[in-house]
């Protein structure tokens, strides 16, 4: 490390399972960029106190956002973007020459990104996403910012599934949405079926929706990173449908951050 070294943070409460520190540290090495990441650990009480400080840090240039921060410093941000507004959530910040806060969320468009580059395409498909919580509605929002022909969306808590529906009916107010019940839900009129909730994450999670449901020539993606291949697309794959991994999402998100900080 040099004087001159850029300093990006992580900041997060729990902070040991975070793992952006030692990814984008050795992405900065195989770029030749001079940088590095260090891990922030940060309770909710004190983030405030912490991001201003962090302003008067010069060569402190932004940071990934994690729980249990993602809403809050939002209202830390002078200026946030779509996505960011949208979800009420920003996942990186950057500082203006000010020092002013810069807010994005990329978790829909690192989705719909990685979907594109596996040359899967979602341009007037009927696509179905089960979960409301703040990964999926990051997604909505994205996928119906990319010309899908219709969303249904099936949510354990169906308020929030209709909430939702609501906040995305505002943006596209020709658009059919439809919310379905998660015990009775139809998938074979859908082309792309998507888990966005966590469950898959525990071996001892029950598979989010049955795939025996869904079209044969169907794309079942999951955004699961861990483990790689869920009990959902194992099922998937073995009852031939075509399958998407969660950590395309997160993968191609390395590029909008690289964009979004102004460094590759
Ligand atoms: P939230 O806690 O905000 O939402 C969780 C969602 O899962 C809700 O829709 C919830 O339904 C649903 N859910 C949880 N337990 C059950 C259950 N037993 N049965 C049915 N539905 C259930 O989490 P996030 O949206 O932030 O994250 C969800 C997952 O997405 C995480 O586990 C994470 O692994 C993954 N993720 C992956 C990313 C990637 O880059 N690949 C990025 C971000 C997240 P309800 O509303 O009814 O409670």
């Amino acid at each position: 490390m040099l004087a001159t070294t850029k300093v990006y943070g992580c900041i997060a409460h729990p902070i040991d399972h975070v793992k952006a520190p030692t990814l984008f540290t050795s992405i900065f090495n195989k770029k030749n960029i001079d940088a590095v990441m260090i891990p922030i650990h940060v309770y909710p009480e004190n983030l405030e106190n912490v991001v201003n400080s962090l302003k008067l840090v010069r060569n402190f240039h932004g940071m990934t956002v994690t729980i249990p921060h993602k809403q809050l410093i939002t209202k830390l941000c002078k200026k946030l973007d779509d996505d960011a507004l949208f979800t009420g959530a920003v996942n990186w910040i950057k500082f203006d020459e000010e020092r002013n806060l810069i807010g994005t969320n990329f978790d829909g468009k690192g989705f719909v990104n990685g979907f594109h580059g596996q040359n899967f395409f979602l341009k007037d498909k009927r696509v179905c996403i089960f979960g409301a919580g703040g990964a999926a509605v990051a997604i909505a929002y994205a996928i119906t910012e990319a010309n899908i022909k219709s969303l249904k969306i099936v949510n354990r808590d169906k308020n929030k599934a209709f909430d939702l529906k609501e906040k995305l009916i505002a943006k596209h107010k020709s658009l059919r949405i439809d919310v379905s019940n998660i015990d009775n839900y139809i998938l074979n009129d859908c082309d792309v079926i998507i888990n966005a909730t966590s469950l898959g994450l525990s071996e001892s999670d029950k598979i989010p929706f049955d795939v025996s449901k869904t079209l044969g020539d169907s794309i079942i993606a999951d955004i699961i990173m861990q483990p790689k291949e869920t009990k959902l697309l194992k099922k998937a794959k073995s009852l031939g449908r075509s399958i998407h991994y969660g950590k395309y999402m997160i993968e191609s998100q390395i590029d909008l951050v690289g964009q979004f900080l102004e460094i590759w």
